[in-house]
C-alpha cells in the first residue's frame, strides 16, 4: 500500500510546477528506499550527479553517506533517502564571474528568475546554490508526504536545511545535532551535518569529522530499534516553515483528505502517534554491524 502512495508520488512530483527550480534542472529526483524504512534519511537537494541520474545521493556526498551508514550498522538499502527539495538549484561555474556583456547580464537575469536560457550549463559546471526558504516551503508539502507513506521510525536530518524544513527556521544543527528531537511528524527526529560538509572540510580534520558524523547515525539507529521511543516532550513544535499549498494537480496535498499526521496532531497537539503495524529494527546478535528485522511486540 505505501509502496503504491510512495510510486503515485514520485509520479505526481515530475510534473511539479510549484516553484521555479524545475525550469532548470534535469528532472525531479524523488526520494528512494525501503518503503517501510525504519530510518528516513532528509538531505538538501539533488546535486550534480543526482540530477543527471534522477536518484538521490549518487554522487561524492551520496557515497561518503554510504560509507557512513556502514560503519554505524546501518545498510543504506534499509532506509529510505530523500532531500527537502527535489529540483537540483545550481548556477553555471562561469555565471561567478562578472558578466561581459548587457546581453549576458540580461541572461543572467532571466536565470535568477528561474527561466531556461537555451543552451545553458551545456559543457559547464554546475555549481550548487542553496535554495531559498521559499522554495523548501514549495517542497516540503512532498517531503511530508513522503514521511507519511513510510511511516518511519527516526527521521535523520542531513545538514541545515532538511532540519530548518521539519523543525523550523531557527534550529541550529550544532545545538541539537544527535540528539532525539521530538517532532509531529510521528517520529523523533535526529539531526546531524549534511556529508557534504564533511568533504568540503579541512582534509586533516575529515576523519574526525565523519566519526562524529557516523556516532550521529549510530545514535540514530538506536532509536529506530527501541519501539518505546516516542516523539513527544517540551521540544515539540509544528514546523516554522508551513507547508505550502500546492497549486495545481501535481501537489501531493491537492485534494487529498486528512493525513494521518494531520490526525495526530488533532489527537494529541505537537505529539505524534503511529500505529505499530511496521516492523521494527535491532542490531544482530553477531555484532556484524547489519540491521535485522523483527516484529514489534
Ligand atoms: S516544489 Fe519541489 S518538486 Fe516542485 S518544482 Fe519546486 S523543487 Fe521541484
Amino acid at each position: 500500500m505505501a509502496a503504491r502512495s510512495l510510486n503515485v508520488l514520485r509520479e505526481q512530483a515530475r510534473g511539479c510546477r510549484n516553484c521555479p527550480l524545475w525550469a532548470r534542472a534535469t528532472q525531479t529526483v524523488f526520494g528512494e528506499g525501503a518503503a517501510h524504512a525504519a530510518i528516513l534519511l532528509v538531505g538538501e537537494q539533488p546535486g550534480d550527479q543526482e540530477d543527471r541520474q534522477g536518484r538521490p545521493f549518487v554522487g561524492p556526498a551520496g557515497h561518503l553517506l554510504e560509507t557512513a551508514l556502514a560503519r554505524a550498522g546501518i545498510d543504506r538499502r534499509q532506509t529510505y533517502v530523500t532531500n527537502a527539495v527535489k529540483h537540483f538549484k545550481w548556477v553555471a561555474a562561469d555565471q561567478l564571474r562578472r558578466p561581459r556583456s548587457a546581453a549576458e547580464s540580461a541572461g543572467r537575469k532571466q536565470q535568477a528568475k528561474g527561466h531556461a536560457v537555451p543552451g545553458e550549463g551545456r559543457g559547464k559546471r554546475r555549481i550548487h546554490q542553496k535554495p531559498s526558504t521559499t522554495e523548501v516551503r514549495a517542497c516540503q508539502p512532498w517531503l511530508l508526504a513522503e514521511i507519511e507513506a513510510v511511516g518511519p521510525r527516526v527521521i535523520v536530518c542531513l545538514g541545515a536545511t532538511a532540519a530548518q524544513s521539519l523543525l523550523g527556521g531557527g534550529f541550529r544543527v550544532t545545538q541539537g545535532r544527535g540528539q532525539p528531537l521530538p517532532s509531529p511528524y510521528g517520529a523523533p527526529i535526529v539531526a546531524t551535518v549534511h556529508p557534504a560538509s564533511i568533504l568540503r572540510g579541512a582534509p586533516d580534520e575529515r576523519e574526525a569529522a565523519l566519526a562524529r558524523f557516523v556516532g550521529d547515525l549510530r545514535a540514530a539507529a538506536d532509536l529506530a530499534g527501541a519501539p518505546s521511543v516516542r516523539s513527544s516532550g517540551p521540544l515539540d513544535r509544528r514546523p516554522a516553515i508551513r507547508p505550502a499549498r500546492p497549486e495545481g494537480e501535481a501537489g501531493p496535498t491537492s485534494g487529498a483528505k486528512t493525513t494521518r499526521v494531520d490526525e495526530d496532531r488533532k489527537r494529541r497537539p505537537g505529539v505524534a502517534s503511529r500505529p505499530d503495524r511496521r516492523p521494527a529494527i535491532k542490531r544482530t546478535a553477531n555484532g556484524n554491524g547489519r540491521l535485522a528485522r523483527r516484529a514489534l511486540p
